[in-house]
This record gives structure tokens, sequence and C-alpha cells, in this order.
């Protein structure tokens, strides 16, 4: 399942920048929206090793890239912060530990972000696929209790949290769960799903209609023998909560901005990270196709330019700077020269299924 194939991993990695170098050169589109579509498979089952799986924003189909979801590999042991459209397959091509899943991390309740929560769960579960068999945990936000104010509740109940996300799955899925289980001998999925909810300290003054992310020291909500994972409330309006991840492992540092403005939080949670993948949005690229002002304020006042992702990297202090949940389509080069004004460590534009090793 995870076998190490460095010979096929770099050719295949000097294949995509060879095509991306010519592709760009020939057209002038965007390299990193055509290296998209490509993957790499295979960690090795020791180390540390964070896979870009998909670096796509939204619920919109604008690249080849797939939607937002990343993977950090500890010593085999898989990790997942995200699963949006295409993590299924994603993960599958990348031959990753499905069988030694231990956590899946949620960001927020966005669509982009957990679209493909259900099929992470059906298509990865028991043996028959050597999918998971033991129980592992899905951390994520609960419930933010009440929608932004003036905002009309078109579905009921409002506003659920991760636990009633996870469960309204498996209800949704009943029938199918139920016959697999005699049918197949496979093992009782509600048993092995184990929604927990992040609690927010008690004396942190933040709701979705006061303060959606007050400055705070990150917050313990994950550990096993192998890591720790802390989290912190990042800006993403009108979202409540929205979260950024800090995964700390024997060989290094990883942090995920989750979606955000440039933000303290994501400073405090990226503090001499080896490894910060970032959001970004490319404003640009959104005025081109005629969107309003009011769609591009909203983009500007929820999520990251690439100079607020140097600005952040840059204050933290990390090791190497990747720009995934990519919104808009750009070339390479315009993506990270507003970055590296800001920043002078390493910075990627992450492609689908690329293979970042502590
Ligand atoms: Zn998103
Ligand atoms: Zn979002």
């Amino acid at each position: 399942m995870s076998e190490l194939r460095p010979d096929r991993r770099t050719v295949l990695a000097g294949s995509m920048a060879a095509a991306g170098t010519l592709l760009t050169a020939a057209t002038g589109t965007s390299a990193s929206a055509a290296e998209g579509a490509a993957t790499s498979a295979g960690v090795p089952d020791t180390g540390t090793h964070v896979v870009t799986l998909g670096t796509a924003a939204g619920p919109a189909v604008r690249s080849p890239r797939q939607g937002i979801a990343t993977a950090v590999v500890v010593d085999g042991n898989l990790y997942v912060v995200d699963t949006g459209l295409g993590v299924v397959r994603q993960i599958a091509e990348a031959e990753l530990p499905t069988n030694r899943l231990r956590a899946i991390l949620l960001t927020h309740l966005h669509s982009d972000h957990i679209a493909e929560l259900p099929a992470m769960l059906l298509y990865n579960w028991g043996p028959q696929v050597d999918g998971f068999t033991e129980p592992f945990e899905v951390v994520g936000p609960a419930g933010a209790g009440a929608l932004p104010k003036g905002y009309r509740p078109a579905v009921s109940p409002p506003t659920p949290g991760t636990r009633e996300v996870v469960n309204n799955i498996l209800d949704s899925y009943a029938y199918d769960v139920n016959i697999r289980i005699s049918d197949e001998g496979r093992p009782p999925l509600d048993d092995l799903v184990r929604p927990r909810e992040i609690q927010l300290p008690g004396g942190l003054s933040a709701g979705p209609r006061s303060r959606l992310a007050p400055e705070m020291e990150p917050i313990e909500v994950y550990s096993d023998d192998r890591v720790r994972v802390l989290a912190a409330l990042v800006n993403h309006p009108p979202v409540f909560p929205s979260y950024g991840y800090r995964i700390e492992t024997p060989d290094g540092v990883i942090a995920l901005s989750g979606d955000t403005t440039e933000h303290p939080n994501v400073v405090t949670l990226a503090r001499d990270a080896d490894v910060l993948v970032h959001e970004s949005v490319y404003l640009d690229y959104y005025r081109k196709l005629g969107k309003s002002a009011d769609f591009i304020d909203h983009l500007s006042g929820s999520h990251t330019d690439p100079a607020g992702t140097g600005r952040v990297a840059a204050k933290a202090g990390v090791g190497h700077l990747v720009l995934s949940h990519l919104a808009g389509v750009a070339t390479d080069e315009q993506w990270t020269a507003p970055v590296r004004k800001k920043y002078g460590g390493r910075v990627t534009v992450a492609n689908d299924g690329q293979v970042f090793s502590l």
C-alpha cells in the first residue's frame, strides 16, 4: 500500500516540471492548472510526508485541480485534512494507507471541504477494500449555534456541527451500511467513525454574530502516539467556526491555514513550522471574468492574496510555504511573485498529488 518507489516519483516530478515549463512557454497559460491533474504515487511508510491531494478552492470546477484535501502520513499512519471533491480517487492514486487512517480533520463545514466526506467513509470501509478496520476520529467544528444576523434558515436545523454531519451521513446511507455489514461481513461502520467536535475555551469571546476569530492560543484537539494536533480559529467571514491546524510529528511541524484572511492566529499556528500549507486567492482572475465588485469584495474579505501568505510565512518563520486551496487560475509566477517580495523562504504552488517530505 505504501511501498517506497523513489525512482518513479522522481521521474514523474521531473516530467511534470518539464511539461509545465513547455506548456507555459508554448501557450502562456497556467502551468499550475495544467499540472494540477498529475499525481505522484506512493509515500514511504517511515517519516512524515505531506500530500496535497487536491488543491482547488470553492464548490466550482474551474481547472483540472481536484477539491481541497491534504494528507499527512506519519510512519505509515494516515491523517486527512478536509475531504473536498476527488479526495477518494486522489488517496487511491497516491496509494495512501487507508487501512491505517487515524483521523480526519475538518477545517470548517463549507461544502468544498466536506463534499466527499460520505465517500471517504464508505469507499475506504473495511478489509474488503483494504480500508480502515479500527476506530478513527473525525475532528471538526461544533455547530455554530446561530446563522449570521439577518440570514434566513432555508434548511433546518440550520447549523449542524461535525457530529450531526457524520451522523446524518450514516443515517442517509443506513440501507447500504446495514446491508454490507451482514452481506459482506464489514465491521460496524458506526463503531469505527468517531466524531469529535472542537470545544473552544470558555473564556474566549467568539461567536457567529460577534468576533469570528479573536486572537487565541492554539488548543489541543487530537493526539495519539505519533502526533499532536492543535487548532485555532481563523477569519473566514461569514463562517464560524473556521479553523486552522498545527500538526506536530516526531519529524517536524505542519501547519494548515484552513480558509482565512491573513490572520495572526495562522502566524501562531505556523510558528517555526517546517511546512505551512496556506490558502490563497488570485483576485485578477475573477476581475477578468467580470465578476461583480460584491463578489470580489467577498473573496478579498474571506481569503488571502499571495502577498498576505508571504507576510504570514515570514512572521511565522516557516521553512516552506506551500500554496493550496487556490481560488482562481494563474501561472506559478503570478502566484509566487507577490509572495517573494514578503518572504525569503521556499515557496511552492502545490500540484494535486504532490509529496512534501519533512
Ligand atoms: Zn474553501
Ligand atoms: Zn470556506
